[in-house]
């Protein structure tokens, strides 16, 4: 979509701090970064969010988990403890409505969440 931020910053129209690409999957650095790792994984196909999935994106899901798994071990922080959040909605704090996983580690993580 040429008016999605994230999928703008996939074709390369406006830079990131990537961290991981693939031929599914964009991970870049979050702008505003609010834990020591702060991730974005961000599937390259445009979907809204968690209720527009279809059976067909359920590898990619898994994939996302993978990926983020990953690169939380290749960091040493996997055992302190991360999270993988997926806001849904404005409601929840969906401010970019492109499908995107916040991978946050490096600090205490408390529950429940704000
Ligand atoms: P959410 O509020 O869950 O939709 O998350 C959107 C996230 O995208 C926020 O944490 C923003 O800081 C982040 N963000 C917005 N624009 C950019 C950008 N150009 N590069 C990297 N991260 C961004």
């Amino acid at each position: 979509m040429t008016d999605c931020i994230f999928c703008r910053i996939i074709k390369g129209e406006i830079p990131a701090k990537k961290v991981f690409e693939d031929d599914q999957l964009l991970v870049i650095e979050d702008i505003a970064p609010v834990a020591p790792l702060h991730l974005l994984l961000v599937p390259k196909k445009h979907i809204v969010n968690a209720l527009e999935l279809d059976p067909a994106d359920h590898p990619l899901i898994g994939h996302v988990f993978q990926t983020a798994a990953r690169i939380v071990r290749e960091n040493g922080m996997a055992e302190q403890g991360f999270r993988i959040v997926n806001n849904n909605n404005a409601g929840a704090g969906q401010s970019v409505f492109h499908i995107h996983f916040h991978l946050l580690a490096g600090r205490q993580l408390n529950w429940p969440p704000g």
